[in-house]
């Protein structure tokens, strides 16, 4: 007997988009996130969803967006119910394999292509390509959102490499990469191990900031903790960035370093202790110092 096209697989009635908007707001789920998901499951673009609340769904289809509202409710983010997030105008496909790019770390990517313009007007490197790696890269956001503007001639020519020490997430960046046409050189590695006896103009790094006790980890459950939490102050990978930098920059080359909203003094303290200079920080679109980095001049190179 082929089954009403009305009910669900369960036997019940069939749920409408007006249906799951109702069950979403019970669970908890914020109505843009619901309605996100139902475009995403249905095909219909939102201004449908909200003239046709009444629209029957097929049973496959609510029972989908059933499991992702619920999912949703439990904190999964939504980027990894859809399988795909927008960062500086890129459509990223991300999944738990990898960190949920924020639109905080925008401001790293605009911070890197202010240096590569101001590098690319020094003579020192008017030879060759810039060279650019993205320490970290995860999802691959910030070396592809470089590489698109590279490629389109709005920033200077550079070669963009990408690492991170998950083979999944490298696989995750590869593949936005080869979606987007995009060259990246890929290095599976614990941050600068990965590109052992390379040099760059500009090292970029979101890497993982928050104290193992921070109240808020468990928010974040659904993200992989290793690309989250950096021992008990939230320093211990900025500390190896920092550390490590100089054997990997080039004269007057920079490190650029995303951070904990409370860490800017300490990341700063760091590069001015390895002996950076012009430390400098950047903030993000709450006002939070978000960002800090500065310039290696070897010693008796200035
Ligand atoms: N900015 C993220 C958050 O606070 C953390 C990202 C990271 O650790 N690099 O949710």
């Amino acid at each position: 007997m082929t089954q009403d096209p009305r009910t669900c697989a369960d036997g019940g009635p069939a749920l409408s988009v007006g249906d799951l908007l109702t069950r979403a707001r019970a669970l908890g789920v914020a109505r843009l996130d619901a309605q996100v998901l139902l475009t995403h499951f249905t095909g219909l673009s939102r201004s449908h969803l909200i003239t046709r609340e009444g629209l029957p769904l097929e049973p496959a289809v609510s029972q989908s967006l059933m499991q992702a509202l619920l999912r949703r409710a439990d904190g999964v983010p939504l980027a990894y119910l859809t399988g795909w997030r927008e960062f500086f105008g890129l459509r990223l496909q991300v999944g738990p394999a990898v960190l949920d790019p924020r639109a905080d770390t925008e401001v790293l990517v605009e911070w890197a292509l202010d240096a590569l313009h101001r590098l690319s007007e020094g003579s020192a490197t008017s030879a060759r390509p810039l060279a650019v790696v993205d320490l970290g890269t995860g999802s691959g956001a910030i070396a592809l959102a470089l590489a698109t503007e590279v490629a389109a001639g709005r920033a200077p020519a550079a070669t963009i490499t990408a690492t991170d020490r998950a083979e999944d997430a490298l696989a995750v960046a590869a593949g936005n990469a080869d979606r987007m046409g995009l060259a990246l050189q890929l290095r599976q590695g614990a941050w600068w191990d990965a590109v052992a006896n390379e040099r760059f103009d500009l090292a970029v790094s979101n890497p993982p900031y928050i104290r193992a006790d921070d109240p808020h980890l468990p928010a974040l459950r659904h993200e992989p903790r290793h690309a989250l939490v950096a021992g008990d102050d939230g320093l211990d990978d900025l500390r190896t960035l920092v550390a490590c930098a100089p054997d990997h920059l080039h004269p007057g080359g920079w490190l650029l370093l995303e951070h904990g909203h409370d860490q800017g003094a300490a990341v700063a303290r760091l590069l001015c202790d390895q002996g950076f200079q012009d430390v400098q920080h950047r903030h993000d679109l709450a006002g939070h110092c978000r960002c800090t980095g500065g310039r290696w001049m070897p010693p008796g190179n200035d």
